[in-house]
């Protein structure tokens, strides 16, 4: 080992392949993205395919069971280490994912993979031949329908008593959380009016312990009853710490099983079939490799969830994405019955054991969605948890999008793969060539459809459109949106999403809006019959319709029927271009681009007020609903609360609940509002962020409104942050997902993250490894046709005020996670309103200073802190090792 210049280093790279720790991220950094070589996170994938390891050196040490480096120079010489160490675990004889490794490392070699001929060394050849992946994957049993739960009490008593045995002798129950057990517990009740549930809005603060306030009554009735508990969440890092809560509801790991599932929508888990498909050729290249990776890791992996689940996240940015998603099922093209893998497939068996649970921990939108289309039935007992998300969360459920990427996808459903485009998809044809053969008045339907849908954009339609070469009647009318766009929409940030009002249409615009209408009706009429047909099909039940064949018809049948509600969505949208508009929603026109290169051209459709279909669909046919939030008023009132809920559209009694955090925020935290750094001075406002990050030794949460702001500042400072010993990671720059990124930040007390919206909600992270929020500016809401839409309803200003307050206390709760933490709160803007403070804790001080004592204050603040003293030995490190 030794040092070497960027030049060089680039050089040697890429001559020799050389051992490194995640190639996107170290050719990012080096300036040359085509960086490749033996990375250990490839190998570590599959040697421990399903495990989790920090993809820093430091985590990858202690997962290979080696002490973390102490410092940089260190960080480099144990790359080393790390590959012998692991490479060692392919000859212990307990290695406990050794099925499966030879043969999957005989097909690596074909591939070409680098760590190949090293694994090969060590690896000895079963004796037997080792089974196919496929057939070592459990099957799951088919069941007979659940019967419906029975009528169950929980008592007030009943939940403070299951409470106490939750939190264990260890831990006295807190008065807030067993006052909110109590409360809870009115949700689980009978019901008592005809027009609602009975539900509860539950303000709990942060450190209250509500989680095992809800799942001490939440669990009882699940048991009294036999029936099953929803608990929906918005963020996955909420779904893990529910998921790790399981073992105090049931210590044996097998029962918890049973009785504890995890659902997501089906976009999240593999698909056998389209792995099957990868693996056999229909991958090439880079992308062959994950497969296989993919491929180790299905056979160990909990309950095939590739996205948040036992994946390692890094996983797939390692091949830059490439084909990982074409491993799930997004596009709808499942076959049920006509799979070979049906009896083993991950979402087939996450569904069938969700029926059966007592707690299906899920998220918002997989029970809206569940709610208002699915073949299972509607959740009856929900926990909506993360409850200030719901009305975001609703608001993209029953959204409405008619633009070329979607119209493509439907197109791809029905007629299959057309020109060039490879892989397994087949069209509704092959999917029902048993059917079509058996009723004819179904396949003369199946070849209207067929025929219908090429009025549908095919590949290459956004160059057509682009050259004024649309073809077809969809292609024409996206043509005229995309020209009315140009010709009306102010540009906000240069080369992002550009958008204008559904207003005033001029005559080609709504021509061509009436000759797409056309063209849909002429295709739902088709898949209308089909429906028919299928369902006279199940019904007739010929010989050849076994349960495979009748699992597919059902699954073909669910699939039209909610493309058949997309297609008259669509045309409703249609059909208002020239009319009077619906005041329930907000439409407008848009042209989604990233970096200046457009990707989509589409209608758009909001409801106005999107708890009303929350209420109609979610909230009224359910039993019991609670939702709970350490922010659920956001600052503000009940009535915010209520309006963001859809609490206001039932017209049952609808229960409240608070209890105030148990921190001393006074004590452990303060907000400061520096007054000196100039809105648009961006080399002002990098040289805060980095000053304050070096005050505080690391440690740090930057959160911006605009990710152009963020790369700027990001650029500006990474170098100077990183040669002290402060690594900086940043959203949408580091090529690694944000679920990943906040691992290696949670991981490091010495790193900073800076990131946008999702980071605000999404993060985590107890302790001393954030211990200073910094906000670039005061959030307030982008001004796009929507938000002026919902402005103008809600009050003007004071709707803005609602939506920053919301937001304020959102990212002030990442702060202060649990006793003990401290931390401080700052934004870099002197145009902060007084009136929004409200959002913060209301014990909490709040000071307007000038930049260089709000440096001195977080410095002070950290001065004894063990973390900061121990970055400050470190940095003295780095600097010695860079002299
Ligand atoms: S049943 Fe559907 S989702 Fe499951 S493996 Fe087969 S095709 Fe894929």
């Amino acid at each position: 080992m030794r040092e070497a210049t960027r030049g060089e280093a680039i050089a040697r790279a890429a001559e020799t392949p050389h051992i490194i720790l995640n190639a996107p991220l170290v050719g990012q950094r080096l300036g040359y993205a085509e960086l490749s070589g033996l990375d250990l996170l490839e190998l570590f994938a599959f040697i421990h395919p399903a495990r989790f390891a920090v993809p820093t050196p430091a985590g990858l040490s202690r997962s290979a069971g080696l002490d973390p480096p102490s410092s940089e120079s260190e960080a480099a010489s144990i790359l080393q280490r790390i590959a012998g160490a692991l490479i060692e675990r392919l000859t212990a004889p307990g290695w406990p994912e050794r099925e499966g490794a030879w043969t999957v490392n005989a097909s690596l070699h074909r591939l070409g993979w680098g760590w190949a001929p090293l694994v090969a060394k060590r690896l000895e050849r079963p004796e037997r031949g080792e089974r196919m992946l496929f057939s070592r994957l459990p099957q799951w049993e088919e069941l007979g329908d659940r019967p419906p739960p029975l009528a169950a009490r929980v008592d007030p008593t009943d939940a403070q008593s299951k409470l106490a045995q939750l939190t264990g002798s260890n831990a006295e129950p807190r008065e807030g959380q067993k006052a909110m057990a109590s409360a809870a517990a009115s949700v689980f009740a009978a019901r008592k009016s005809r027009d609602g549930p009975n539900m509860l809005l539950a303000e709990a603060g942060t450190g209250i312990g509500k989680t095992l306030a809800y799942l001490a009554p939440a669990s009882l009735w699940a048991e009294r009853s036999a029936g099953t508990v929803w608990v929906s969440t918005f963020t996955k890092a909420l779904q893990r710490q529910l998921d790790s809560e399981g073992p105090r509801l049931f210590a044996d790991a097998a029962e918890r099983a049973k009785r504890i599932v995890v659902r997501k929508g089906r976009e999240n888990y593999l698909c056998l079939l389209n792995l099957e498909d990868a693996l056999q050729g229909g991958f090439a290249g880079r992308a062959a490799i994950l497969a296989q990776l993919v491929g180790r890791w299905a056979a160990y992996t909990r309950d095939g969830d590739m996205v948040g689940g036992d994946l390692p996240g890094w996983l797939p940015s390692l091949f830059r994405r490439a084909g990982s998603t074409a491993l799930t099922d997004r596009r709808g093209e499942c076959v049920y019955g006509g799979c070979p893998h049906y009896r083993r497939c991950f979402i087939e068996r996450a569904e069938r054991a969700g029926r059966e649970a007592d707690l299906v921990i899920a998220n918002h939108a997989l029970v809206m969605i569940n709610a208002a289309r699915s073949r299972e039935i509607a959740p009856q007992q929900i926990v909506f948890d993360e409850g200030h998300h719901l009305f975001d969360a609703a608001d993209s459920t029953f959204a409405i999008c008619f633009g070329g990427q979607e119209s493509i996808e439907l197109r791809r459903w029905i007629v299959g793969p057309e020109g060039k485009s490879r892989g397994r998809r087949r069209g509704l044809a092959a999917r029902l060539m048993d059917v079509a053969s058996y009723d004819d008045e179904g396949a003369v339907a199946l070849e209207q459809a067929i025929e219908a849908s090429r009025a549908l954009p095919s590949d290459g339609w956004l160059g057509r459109i682009a050259e004024g070469a649309a073809f077809g009647p969809i292609e024409g009318l996206l043509a005229e949106v995309r020209g009315t766009v140009y010709a009306r929409a102010k540009a906000q940030d240069a080369g992002y999403g550009l958008e204008t009002e559904l207003a005033e249409p001029d005559g080609a615009l709504v021509g061509a809006a009436a000759a797409a209408h056309e063209a849909l009706e002429a295709l739902q009429k088709p898949l209308a019959v089909l429906s028919r047909r299928l369902e006279a099909v199940l019904e007739d039940a010929p010989d050849w319709l076994d349960s495979q064949a009748r699992a597919r018809v059902d699954g073909a049948i669910n699939g039209l029927h909610w493309r058949r509600e997309t297609l008259a969505a669509w045309g409703a949208l249609l059909a208002r271009i020239g009319g009077p508009a619906d005041e329930d929603f907000v439409d407008w026109l848009a042209v989604d681009r990233i970096d200046g290169r457009e990707f989509d051209v589409a209608i758009n459709r909001r409801w106005l007020d999107p708890t009303r279909p929350l209420a109609e669909v979610v909230l009224k046919p359910a039993q019991g609903v609670l939702v709970t939030s350490a922010t659920l008023r956001g600052g503000d009132g009940w009535e915010t609360a209520e309006q963001r809920t859809g609490a206001t559209h039932l017209d049952c009694k609808v229960g409240q609940f608070e209890a105030d955090s148990p921190f001393d925020y006074r004590a452990c935290s303060q907000v400061l509002i520096v007054t000196d750094v100039k809105q648009g001075d961006l080399a002002g406002l990098a040289g805060a962020y980095a000053r304050l990050i070096e005050a505080a030794q690391g440690g740090t949460l930057g959160l911006f409104t605009a990710i152009q702001r963020l790369k700027a500042v990001h650029a500006r400072i990474a170098d100077r942050l990183a040669r002290d010993g402060l690594p900086l990671l940043a959203q949408h720059v580091d090529p690694i997902d944000p679920g990943t990124l906040v691992d290696i930040f949670r991981d490091d007390p010495h790193a900073s993250l800076l990131g946008t919206d999702a980071l605000r909600d999404g993060v985590d992270v107890p302790g001393e490894s954030l211990r200073l929020v910094i906000m670039e500016r005061v959030p307030w809401p982008r001004p796009t046709v929507l938000h002026a839409a919902r402005r103008m309803a809600g009050g003007g200003s004071a709707y803005d005020d609602r939506v920053v307050r919301a937001r304020l206390a959102q990212a002030f709760g990442r702060l202060i996670r649990r006793e003990g933490d401290r931390g401080v709160f700052v934004i870099l803007s002197a145009a902060m309103p007084s009136r929004l403070l409200r959002a913060f804790p209301r014990d909490v001080e709040v000071s307007r200073v000038p930049l260089d004592e709000a440096i001195a204050r977080v410095r002070n603040v950290f001065a004894n802190d063990p973390a900061v003293v121990s970055v400050g030995e470190r940095r003295s490190e780095a600097v010695a090792d860079r002299d």
